[in-house]
């Protein structure tokens, strides 16, 4: 393996964690989704010290976890790892990515969503 492999498969591992810490988060905010509209996040970005929070809707975040390759950043340069992934979507409050080639391979595999047999294997086959 080459260093930038490891470099893209540590990237997509620590986004991965914090997938998982917001996909506990999502179930809480589901729970106050009707009284709470904005829901609060935590940065998905590849810097594992990065621990910043970010405000999402329920459904905005919904949007982004259809796709296993995307993840959901905090709205500033610093959070963006250009090597491994795209910026995809620039919102107010937050940023969208979408890995490249292995980081998001593994963001896939490990992606706590089960992929579903219709439209989410066909966005990752355009890819
Ligand atoms: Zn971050």
């Amino acid at each position: 393996m080459a260093d930038s492999d490891l470099d893209e498969a540590r990237g997509a591992r620590t986004q991965s964690l914090f997938r998982d810490v917001n996909e506990r988060v999502e179930e809480i905010n589901h729970a106050f989704g009707e009284v709470i509209p904005l829901g609060d996040w935590i940065c998905e970005c590849a810097n594992s010290e990065c621990a910043d929070r970010i405000m999402l809707t329920h459904k905005e975040y919904e949007a982004i976890r259809a796709h296993p390759r995307r993840f959901a950043v905090a709205a500033s340069p610093e959070h963006i790892f250009e090597e491994i992934e795209d910026v995809i979507g620039r919102h107010e409050r937050y940023w969208v990515v979408e890995k490249r080639g292995l980081a998001g391979e593994l963001a896939t595999k490990v992606n706590p969503r089960r992929v579903r047999s219709d439209g989410d294997r066909e966005s990752a086959a355009s890819l």
